[in-house]
């Protein structure tokens, strides 16, 4: 009898990324990640080189002066953040610690695929709530609340269909939850946000005890190869995710390219500037060759070609000219294409292939 996981981990159906890479084309253009559209900052690519000598060093386990320069860059108390390895580390955390066997999970239809992954490892039921227009639906998520939900993740705006709760809409499912269950925003794209009526969770966790902001390294600021995530968080639950996270879950390396990202002059705003720039032109270039293309709060846009056949053939289309994007069976949304906002020269290019390609399509000869 060979060593066996624990009941229900075998279930897990491994998390299924982007393609990076295409057999017998040597230039690729990469819209499959949602990374952001500027490489890394220069800054960040200094600090990271400058530190070749310094690698048998343990990092700062408490990582207190990139924390301190978050606090600094969004206006929040160094004490109620926690780094983690990706904002990924951070979810598996709070699901391990506030989860667990008899304990349920609510996400909804198509929400981000790692926490049913991080949940199912805990040991949660995964409770999947109906949707609006792929949007998740605050009433809908009320009404499956149990006595067994533990917690609640809403990725805001959410991947992969980028669509994205009003700040009184999240009010009002904190609102409704029981006040033990714990909350958890997912704000990967706040960064790309213009909305007035957008708040990325700071509000709710400054209002109570139990509700957790989740942030990211891996988009806007570029640096998702180093694995680098924070959260905001009421003292109990900092003081929890203290006790459980891995020690030195941050690496020297992430903590001071980190550092150098926040202090990257004018990176959030050219980023963001860019992303509503082109993610509006591409939207526009897609919806012109017939395709439908659903609202997007993030840096990718969510294309929709009616059925797999089609998106399945459109993609292939991509991939011959060396772009890759993000293909959405596993979510769900088998007649759908998840692409990335990267450079003026590769949106055209996506623009260019997926015109041609519809104009090639029956119905549209
Ligand atoms: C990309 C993404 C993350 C970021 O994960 P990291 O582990 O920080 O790279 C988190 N949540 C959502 C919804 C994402 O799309």
């Amino acid at each position: 009898m060979s060593p066996q996981p624990r009941t229900g981990i075998l279930g897990i159906a491994p998390y299924v990324g982007g393609e990076s890479k295409v057999v017998g084309q040597n230039r690729t253009v990469q819209l499959s990640f949602n990374e952001g559209a500027f490489g890394v900052p220069p800054g960040a690519r200094a600090a990271y080189t400058a530190l070749a000598g310094e690698l048998h060093r343990y990092p700062d386990g408490g990582a207190h002066e990139l924390r301190r320069a978050i606090g600094a860059r969004f206006g929040l108390d160094p004490e109620r953040i926690v780094c983690g390895a990706g904002s990924d580390d951070l979810i598996y955390q709070l699901c391990l610690a506030y989860g667990g066997p008899g304990t349920e999970l609510m996400m909804s239809r198509h929400g981000f695929s790692v926490y049913e992954i991080a949940g199912a490892y805990a040991g949660c039921r995964v409770i999947k709530t109906p949707e609006r227009q792929l949007t998740a639906d605050v009433d809908a998520m009320l009404a499956a609340v149990s006595p067994a939900t533990r917690l609640v993740f809403l990725a805001n705006p959410n991947n992969p269909t980028g669509s994205m709760l009003p700040q009184p809409e999240v009010e009002r499912l904190r609102a409704g939850l029981p006040p033990d269950v714990l909350l958890v925003l997912d704000a990967a794209y706040a960064e790309y946000v213009d909305r007035p009526d957008f708040n990325p969770g700071t509000r709710l966790v400054d209002a109570g005890d139990n509700t957790v902001m989740t942030r990211t390294f891996s988009k806007i600021f570029g640096l998702g190869g180093l694995r680098l995530g924070w959260c905001y968080a009421p003292p109990g639950i900092v003081d929890v995710l203290n006790r459980v996270r891995s020690p030195f879950n941050v690496s020297l390396a992430a903590q001071a390219a980190g550092i150098a990202a926040l202090a990257e002059p004018g990176w959030i705003e050219a980023g963001r500037a860019h992303n509503v720039q082109y993610r509006g032109w591409l939207s526009a270039e897609l919806q012109r060759a017939g395709i439908r293309v659903w609202p997007s709060e993030g840096n990718f846009i969510l294309a929709d070609f009616g059925t797999p056949e089609q998106a399945g053939a459109a993609h292939a289309a991509l991939r011959m000219r060396g772009v890759m994007v993000r293909a959405m069976g596993g979510y769900g949304l088998p007649q759908c294409l998840r692409i990335t906002i990267g450079t003026a020269e590769e949106c055209a290019l996506a623009a260019e292939i997926l015109a041609e390609f519809m104009a090639h399509q029956p119905a549209h000869a």
